[in-house]
């Protein structure tokens, strides 16, 4: 059998079934050989390393890196996790599944599979116990639909290559609800292209307070956004339930009707109103009562979030459509940034041959710095035709890039042209073989790196390699450069902003 090229990814808010999962890696029938990447999407808190040190003792053998993504919700948090991974494949797993211990060596299986059939993803199955004795309660019952689901995340593998070109879970989505659907259909889930598995995980019922349903209504405002990105008939293609929107809209309106009829003293329509309010809201308690165990505490609990259900669906609604209307398809973040070295990173000391010489533009460091974490990776691209003319040597030109590196690196890679423009390279900017081979050398498409540059042929050789060039002038941009440019920003620091702002 041969391991899989995976990294799985975690995301998680810290919960006690997370030691759980661990363990079950740890104990795995075939070693887990795979590195696994625990997002922690706590705002606050205990560092997520030292708890596991304390629960999991040293000799678990896992290949662990903890990551904070500090809240944003599991879509963020998953960016993150896979950003960081460097495989052929991506595992996403919850943090509150629990595997048998024949998962990976299934896993296997299941991307050996994958792979044949040139798919982008593999989705495992999940099984949802519920209690032998009674009924399931609501809340269990909507547990189990995951059982049911397509393409959720509980136990998903993706291709990292189709992760990269599509920018990942869209982070509009702020919790787990919709992500995973949204992904799955720009993934071509609906072609086939992400196939079923036959791996399996067990996902235990979470315990969860009586006002649980209530809050899973927020969910509606994330439904106008797949509408706006899927069209209207994206229940259909992401094989969702379509639910009671409409049901609960009316009861809601009944239920304005009444009180604005009874403030109006109009008696007899605030009695009638009132009554089909009533009414309505009955239907839909029942239809969650009569399925269930009909224990007086379930009974209880339905009754509450039932009257409370329809204008809180009907308000989150409102909200989606408001916020998601026109939303544009997600963009996500580039997989490589290239940067120019001399005008861009450090300031522009013509021919420069002295290491010592070096300074780095203001901000320059913080920004790649905060590109680095979010897991894009970052190389240099600089023309020195200084070595071809004989100016200084490709030593002086090695020992200056050096020092560039031990102030603003650590650099995935370093390209340098040494030719003059008579040679006629096809490295030398505005030629695009150095973005070309930084694509080829890191595994990126070109239509996913963006390069920083402070002159048109820096934003040339990026266009002509098929990737995005931000140009940021200095003092000895050309006008005319700055005007052909389609992206510009003052600062290298103003170009991350950018870039991370998903406008690029
Ligand atoms: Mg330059
Ligand atoms: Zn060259």
């Amino acid at each position: 059998m041969s391991l899989p090229q995976t990294t799985l990814v975690i995301p998680t808010l810290g919960r006690p079934s997370l030691v759980v999962l661990l363990r079950a890696l740890a104990d795995q029938t075939v070693p887990l050989r795979s590195p696994v990447v625990l997002v922690d999407d706590r705002p606050s808190g205990t560092d997520l390393a030292e708890v596991l040190d304390h629960e999991l003792g040293h000799d678990h053998g896992l290949e662990l890196l903890v990551l904070r993504a500090g809240g944003g919700g599991p879509a963020r948090a998953r960016n993150l996790g896979w950003r960081h991974a460097r495989t052929t494949w991506v595992s996403f797993l919850d943090d509150d599944v629990v595997p048998p211990d024949s998962w990976y060596a299934d896993l296997a299986a299941d991307l050996g599979a994958a792979e044949l059939a040139a798919a982008a993803g593999s989705v495992g199955r999940v099984h949802v116990p519920l209690p032998p004795d009674r009924a399931p309660t609501d809340w269990e019952r909507g547990t189990a639909g995951l059982e049911t689901a397509r393409w959720i995340t509980a136990d998903l593998t993706y291709r990292r290559s189709a992760l990269s070109a599509v920018g990942g879970f869209d982070e509009r989505f702020p919790r787990a609800f919709r992500e995973d659907a949204d992904l799955a259909l720009r993934l071509g889930a609906e072609r086939g292209r992400v196939v079923d598995g036959a791996r399996r995980v067990t996902h235990p019922v979470r315990p969860a307070g009586d006002w649980a349903s209530l809050r899973q209504q927020a969910g509606n405002a994330d439904d106008f956004l797949m509408r706006a990105l899927h069209g209207r008939h994206w229940h259909r293609r992401a094989q969702a339930p379509v639910g009671r929107r409409a049901r609960n809209a009316a009861i809601t309106a009944l239920g304005l009707v009444a009180l604005g009829a009874e403030c109006a003293r109009r008696r007899p329509l605030a009695v009638g109103a009132a009554a089909a309010w009533a009414a309505g809201s009955l239907e839909l308690a029942w239809a969650r009562i009569a399925p269930g165990p009909r224990d007086r505490a379930e009974v209880r609990r339905m009754l509450l979030t039932s009257i409370a259900i329809p204008p809180a669906a009907t308000f989150h609604s409102l909200r989606g459509l408001v916020r998601h209307r026109g939303a544009r398809p997600w963009r996500g973040l580039p997989d490589l940034v290239l940067l120019d070295r001399d005008g861009t990173l450090v300031e522009d000391v013509p021919y420069n041959g002295d290491p010592t010489l070096v300074r780095p533009m203001p901000g320059a460091a913080e920004a790649l710095s905060r590109v680095r974490a979010l897991g894009v990776r970052t190389a240099l691209v600089t023309n020195q035709s200084g070595i071809a003319s004989g100016r200084i040597s490709r030593a002086q030109a090695d020992a200056v890039n050096a020092r560039v590196e031990e102030l603003l690196g650590p650099f995935d890679a370093i390209y340098l042209c040494p030719h003059a423009a008579a040679d006629g390279c096809d490295c030398r900017k505005p030629e695009p073989g150095m973005v070309k081979q930084a694509c080829l050398d890191l595994g990126v498409d070109a239509a996913r790196t963006v390069l920083i540059g402070d002159i048109g042929s820096d934003v040339a050789a990026a266009e002509a390699a098929g990737a995005v060039g931000i140009l940021v002038p200095t003092g000895a941009t050309l006008g005319a450069e700055v005007a052909a440019a389609g992206l510009v920003e003052p600062s290298v620091d103003g170009a991350v902003d950018r870039i991370l702002a998903g406008a690029w």
